[in-house]
């Protein structure tokens, strides 16, 4: 006989999560605050505007767990902190295992009767050098363990930003970072394409009930996207491309098109996989359904000081491993599979 879900939760013994209805539109949402002044993050850093609306869309009961990283050193230099909820730091790698931990521990302590029994958010936040790189094996293994609530929700910013702009895992081919500067005998010093976070985390845990990717261009999508993943509870995970002026080299007032061009260009495909299902989302399923166009990429890369020794070459090669995720993929924009392996021609160098 099948099992039902119910049955489930208590085969794992899950306790019961906030239900979180999805915001109808961004004056729906609510005044309160519960990360606010008094951090130090560079003008214009999207990653901030991630953590205020994470936590906003969360709730006041959430603990918030943050590994080192630019929201770890900004928002919580000494003697100052945004946060108002219940916040700690773990290591630069330990996103993952702080969540379960934290989780596990909120369950014991309820269990024992030593604090009230209630649903209570337990999000881990880490950055891509921390999350995309040295915490994948910790976020991995939260990720098998449907018997706790928590989301490791990863800021991605395309590099080390917290400590100069060094390239992570997710940086972009190409890009300009204090590990890959342009030369004169060798210009692209970067030559991996960026990692496949969110795809890699869908298709590979199937204890895992909801995975998406956001860009807090589009607030309220992302937003939703939280209140869905601690309203299904189990471990889930959140994947959020984040424009850095810093680390991308561009005037600040550009942050929140930057994320909108990041979407329309395709670079950046919005989507979530809930109990297996994949749903394109907003932009992305309108390129996908045919009513929007994609944008071209070179509107997105030079804006960009970090791009700005591309020569047109690079700038088409660029494209073209963007038109092949939407082309080729077997999952246009989520899944790298490509039904038939095709020679990849970067450009010359020189
Ligand atoms: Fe934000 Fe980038 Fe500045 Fe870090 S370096 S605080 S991510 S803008
Ligand atoms: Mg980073």
């Amino acid at each position: 006989m099948a099992i039902n879900e119910r049955e489930l939760a208590e085969l794992v013994n899950l306790h019961s999560t906030q239900k979180l209805d999805p915001f109808k539109g961004v004056k729906k949402l609510p005044v309160q605050e519960y990360f606010t002044s008094g951090h130090r993050t560079c003008q214009g850093c999207e990653s901030a505007l991630v953590m205020k609306m994470m936590v906003k869309a969360a709730g006041p009961r959430t603990i918030v767990l943050g590994s080192t990283g630019c929201m770890y050193v900004a928002n919580t230099t000494y003697y100052s902190t945004a946060w108002v909820v219940p916040w700690m730091h773990t290591q630069l790698g330990s996103s993952g295992s702080a969540a379960l931990g934290a989780a596990a521990a909120l369950k014991a302590l309820m269990r024992k009767g030593k604090m009230k029994d209630e649903p209570i958010n337990v999000i881990a936040f880490c950055g891509d050098g921390g999350g995309a790189d040295m915490g994948i094996s910790a976020i991995s293994a939260t990720l098998t363990h449907p018997d706790y609530n928590c989301l490791i929700l990863m800021y991605d910013n395309e590099s080390y930003a917290n400590t100069d702009i060094q390239l992570s895992g997710s940086t972009p081919w190409g890009a300009h970072t204090t590990f890959s500067p342009p030369g004169t005998k060798k210009r692209i010093m970067h030559h991996r394409w960026k990692k496949n976070m969110a795809g890699m985390m869908a298709a590979g845990h199937p204890e895992c009930r909801y995975v998406a990717t956001v860009d807090m261009s589009f607030p309220v999508l992302a937003m939703n996207a939280v209140r869905k993943a601690l309203t299904i509870g189990g471990p889930t995970f959140i994947h959020s491309l984040d424009p850095c002026p810093k680390g991308w080299d561009y005037d600040p007032i550009q942050s929140h098109e930057l994320g909108e061009l990041a979407v329309t260009s395709g670079v950046w495909p919005l989507y979530e996989v809930e109990n297996g299902v994949l749903r394109l989302l907003g932009k992305t399923r309108d390129i996908a359904e045919g009513r929007l166009k994609r944008s071209p990429v070179r509107d997105y890369l030079n804006r960009q000081g970090r791009f700005a020794h591309f020569t047109d070459d690079d700038i088409e090669y660029f494209q073209s491993k963007v038109d092949e995720m939407w082309n080729k993929w077997l999952v246009p924009g989520v899944i790298p599979f490509r039904k038939q392996v095709e020679e990849d021609k970067p450009p010359a160098q020189g």
